[in-house]
């Protein structure tokens, strides 16, 4: 298996789970589905992280993936009619019939043990589910990591603008350490060779910078940001937006900050899954991606950033400026609870 193949599988499983996502979804969006129930992005979800599994099984059947979900809520009686809805939204995305036990059999391949530092898939199979339910950006999160390192690293965006603002719905992203991100359409025949290098803009002072954040409140201290802002002399609006599309306006120049910032007296530590692929798109399209205090993100220790607080991504040049306005902000815990004097 070379680094070629596995992004050639890595490029194939994502865009037939987005589609899948995809098709979910305008079934929510033409009202065929429930509004207000989460039943479609359990849907999606859960077709989702089945059809990547099915591709990576015939791809790279002895690499391990360790992915979001489990099949022990859809195994259960009252389940019945998600399953079959996500049996069918798997043998639409695959062109082909599949049996349910074979669909909860490839749920069941994402849940491998991490591997330290051994080789091993990540799997966000719907990253943003709020944004999903809300028809704003979602994403479907694959990479591939090897001693630590995210060596691949593709982003489906079905929302997203494939080209200018007027263009069609639908960017994929594909990262591949020392190789570029590569944009590419999601609503065409999807043909190798057909991506187009993307870049981070080459803004050198941030009060020109445009910042993105989490459009969820509870997810990021949205006042800790505007006060960074602030302090760059940053004055365009934030934009706010569900899942690692953020990573990927950082990665083509949409934006040139990304920042999620632990809201003060949250415990909650982030998810490999939710940063490995955004995280290299930034990076090989010419950014940084760092904690808080500038530390590289460590996605060896299992499935959580231990040992990160915070992640600042940016377009490279104004890295230095944006962590350092941020240390005067955002709190260390042991600072906070130490409290003044
Ligand atoms: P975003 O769309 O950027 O807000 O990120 C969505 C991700 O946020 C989900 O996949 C969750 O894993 C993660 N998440 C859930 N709760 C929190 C929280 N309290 N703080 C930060 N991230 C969270
Ligand atoms: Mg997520």
């Amino acid at each position: 298996m070379t680094d070629d193949n596995r992004w050639q599988a890595a490029v194939e499983a994502v865009f037939a789970a987005a589609t899948a996502c995809r098709n979910v979804g305008h079934k929510l969006v033409n009202g065929v589905m429930e509004k207000g129930d989460r039943s479609p992005v359990t849907v999606a979800d859960f077709a989702s992280q089945a059809v990547i599994a099915a591709i990576l099984e015939k791809h790279v059947p002895d690499e391990l993936l360790v992915a979001e979900e489990d099949s022990a809520e859809l195994r259960a009686a009252e389940a019945e009619p998600i399953l079959a809805q996500v049996v069918d939204a798997v043998a639409e995305a695959l062109h082909r019939p599949v049996e349910r036990e074979q669909v909860l059999a490839w749920i069941d391949r994402g849940g491998a043990e991490h591997p330290g530092e051994g080789l091993f898939w990540t799997l966000d199979p719907i990253d943003g589910t709020k944004g999903f339910l809300r028809g704003d950006q979602y994403a479907v999160a694959l990479a591939q990591l090897d001693g630590g390192r995210v060596q691949l690293g593709v982003l489906g965006c079905p929302n997203m603008k494939t080209v200018g603002p007027d263009g069609p719905d639908g960017l994929l992203l594909a990262a591949q350490r020392g190789g570029g991100t590569l944009a590419l359409p999601l609503n065409a025949s999807l043909k190798p060779g057909q991506g187009r290098p993307v870049r981070v803009d080459a803004v050198t002072d941030a009060a020109s910078a445009r910042f993105c954040e989490p459009f969820e409140s509870a997810h990021s201290d949205q006042g800790a940001s505007a006060k960074i802002a602030a302090l760059l002399g940053i004055t365009a609006e934030p934009l706010r937006m569900d899942s690692q599309a953020k990573y990927a306006a950082v990665a083509r120049g949409d934006a040139s900050i990304y920042m999620r910032l632990p809201r003060g007296g949250s415990s909650y530590t982030e998810n490999i899954w939710d940063h490995a692929a955004g995280m290299l798109c930034v990076q090989e399209a010419g950014g940084r991606v760092t904690d808080l205090d500038g530390r590289d993100l460590d996605f060896t220790r299992g499935t959580k950033l231990v040992r990160n607080r915070g992640v600042i991504a940016t377009s490279g040049r104004i890295h230095e400026q944006v962590l350092e306005a941020a240390s005067g902000i955002v709190p260390r815990p042991d600072a906070a609870s130490a409290g003044p004097g």
